[in-house]
């Protein structure tokens, strides 16, 4: 299915034409223009001026040779030292200018200068234009044949197979396979929908963050049901001419229609779905797709068996015409899997590897946590990949629990050196994380401390596993974290009394953190429940802006820094009490590079 871009089109026919003109400049004019000369020697010359039988004469003084005219031939002879000559050509009566022989036809001349360049562009631009109809035909009259031209909507068509894809593949999100399993039962059998007079939606939005099996999902569907399945991202509709997007979503709605019934699905449905406004500068092409869209999804009638499913991660900025009921008015969230989602996501992708038989998946899926479905994906391949790598036949536990590693942190950096006194404070900086996250209330279990430097840049890090989902978190629990977050730079302050760049990240995601307690979550004293904040692209990082005066805002800075100072201190506080744990576990944390969580509590609790 490839298709001919016209803005190919037009670069080779600006490179044909240059080319062309190039030759007929460069070869052909010279060729045509230049006549057969024949060359004498000078006595011939002189006999044939004596018979006069020569018309004209012109010196060439350039080339130093004599070309002449005679029976509509062109001689040329060397000129020689002949004080005679002006008399001899005079008495013979030959004519004397000096433009005979390089005389051209005027015809031929005309017609290498402007019929020649004009006959090329004009059929050319025939050639073009004609291109150009033909796509827009193929595009007004649904052309058969081939997906190629222009306004095709080249949607590929899913291919049915026994490998296509189930509900059972789509582990956990479980809220919208039941959401989606109506529209399966409705494709099977629209009659009984028919008969009682219900309408099943046209049109479905998937929404949630990357990742998590929006288009898994819409491929289900379609497997669930067999029924074929159109799909097409949002970004392939809009093309360079004004007008192509709209006759490719008309082509789509008429292919659909066809095989009805079926699904069409619509990837990153915002690339063509966005608000339209009065902004300057607006896409005049996306306008006018999403209208041939809307007017599309109004112009099938009901139950006419075609269920669009579009996905989307951005659907605050869709256009609130497509959200109305009757177009993409049933909204499906797709969210990140949960501990259980998680759990049996990494189970359904390593049915496709070799694995141990005593994998703790629950465990895995616990490190994992906020992890998307393609990220879990991503896991189990590493982790196959390590064991490879290893020389191993099967995948075993520790594979998984490094390649988790590896997608939160990166490869281990192999040939990083660090100095022992960097490698120390490091160290005392992952302690201070952990025993600060130790000796608060309702923090996180330890799991492991590693002072091995990462691809990533991290120099070493602290992980803290939950036990279940957490959904909640508490104004207490926000604040321990914070001070779990400071506690690394507090450690390295307390130990070397010099602080280094080794904190940045943890300084950001503190930051971060207390200004949304504040600014969003309404647990600060000075402000309450208002929300000063509000969060756009909540599926895609979800950045925040601010939404208040100047002077809240230097309000918010201030209330951010103290609640930062408050926290930071907070940790330098168990740090000092604890300096004697934080001592001996850091000293063997240098020692051995990696250490587990039980390894961690037992120094802690005098264990070791
Ligand atoms: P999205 O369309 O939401 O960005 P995809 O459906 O393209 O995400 O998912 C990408 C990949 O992630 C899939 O091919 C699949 O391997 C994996 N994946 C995502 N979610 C799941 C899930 N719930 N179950 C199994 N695999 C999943």
């Amino acid at each position: 299915m490839t298709e001919k871009r016209p803005r190919h089109s037009m670069l080779y026919y600006y490179l044909l034409v240059i080319g062309i003109m190039l030759v007929i400049n460069l070869f052909i004019s010279p060729w045509l223009l230049e006549r057969e000369i024949i060359n004498v020697d000078y006595n011939t010359f002189v006999e044939m001026v004596e018979d006069k039988k020569i018309e004209a004469v012109e010196l060439d003084d350039q080339s130093n040779a004599i070309l002449f005219k005679a029976d509509d031939k062109i001689y040329e002879t060397a000129m020689v030292n002949d004080p005679d000559l002006s008399q001899r050509l005079l008495d013979n009566d030959i004519k004397f200018n000096g433009t005979i022989i390089r005389e051209t036809n005027p015809w031929v001349s005309l017609l290498l200068s402007w019929v020649i360049p004009i006959v090329i562009f004009v059929a050319l631009g025939q050639y073009m234009s004609r291109k150009i109809q033909k796509g827009a035909k193929n595009a007004m009259t649904f052309g058969s044949g081939p997906l190629a031209g222009l306004g095709k909507s080249n949607a590929k068509v899913y291919v049915k197979s026994s490998k296509g894809i189930r509900f059972k593949d789509v582990a956990g999100e479980d809220e919208a396979k039941e959401n989606l399993s109506e529209i399966v039962s409705y494709l099977h059998d629209p009659s009984i929908y028919k008969d009682i007079g219900a309408k099943i939606p046209k049109g479905i939005l998937l929404v949630g963050p990357p990742g998590t099996g929006k288009t898994m999902l819409a491929k289900a569907v379609a497997g669930e049901a067999n029924v074929p399945f159109f799909s097409i991202s949002g970004s392939e509709f809009v093309e360079m001419f004004v007008g192509m997007g709209a006759s490719k979503v008309r082509d789509l709605f008429r292919q659909a229609k066809e095989k009805a019934p079926c699904i069409v699905f619509i990837d990153e449905i915002d690339a063509i779905g966005q608000k339209r406004d009065s902004r300057l500068g607006g896409n005049d092409e996306r306008e006018q797709t999403l209208n041939q869209l809307l007017t599309e999804m109004d112009g099938f009638e009901d139950n006419a068996g075609v269920v669009i499913l579009a996905a989307t991660n951005r659907p605050d900025s869709l256009d609130p015409a497509l959200l109305r009921p009757r177009r993409f008015d049933r909204r499906v969230p797709v969210e990140l899997p949960d501990l259980e989602g998680r759990k049996e996501i990494l189970m359904v992708h390593a049915q496709n590897i070799k694995h141990d038989k005593d994998i703790d998946f629950l465990k895995i899926a616990r490190m994992a946590s906020g992890a998307s479905g393609a990220e879990l994906a991503n896991i189990v391949n590493e982790a196959a990949l390590r064991a490879i790598r290893q020389g191993r036949k099967s995948v075993c536990q520790s594979d998984f629990e490094e390649s988790i590693e590896v997608v939160i942190a990166g490869y281990q950096k192999k040939n990083a050196i660090l100095t022992d006194h960097e490698k120390l404070v490091v160290s005392y900086h992952e302690v201070g994380h952990a025993l600060v996250a130790a000796m608060q209330n309702h923090s996180a279990p330890i799991t492991k401390i590693t002072i091995v430097p990462r691809t990533s840049g991290a120099l070493g890090y602290t992980m803290q596993v939950d036990e279940g989902n957490h959904y909640l978190y508490t104004k207490e629990e926000l604040e321990n974290k914070i001070a779990t977050l400071c506690a690394g730079r507090c450690a390295e302050e307390l130990v070397f009394n010099s602080i280094s760049t080794g904190a940045s990240n943890d300084i950001s995601e503190a930051t971060k953190l207390a200004r949304a307690m504040i600014t969003q979550y309404g647990m600060s004293e000075d402000f309450g429940m208002v929300a000063l904040e509000t969060i756009n692209n909540q599926y895609l990082g979800g950045d925040a802006s601010l939404t208040c005066s100047y002077e809240t805002q230097t309000k918010i800075d201030e209330a951010v820094i103290a609640l930062l100072k408050k926290e930071s201190e907070k940790a330098m506080k168990i740090l000092k009490e604890n300096k004697d744990k934080l001592d001996k576990i850091a000293k063997y944390l240098y020692e051995k590079e990696t250490i587990t969580g039980e390894e961690f509590m037992n120094i802690l609790n005098n264990q070791i």
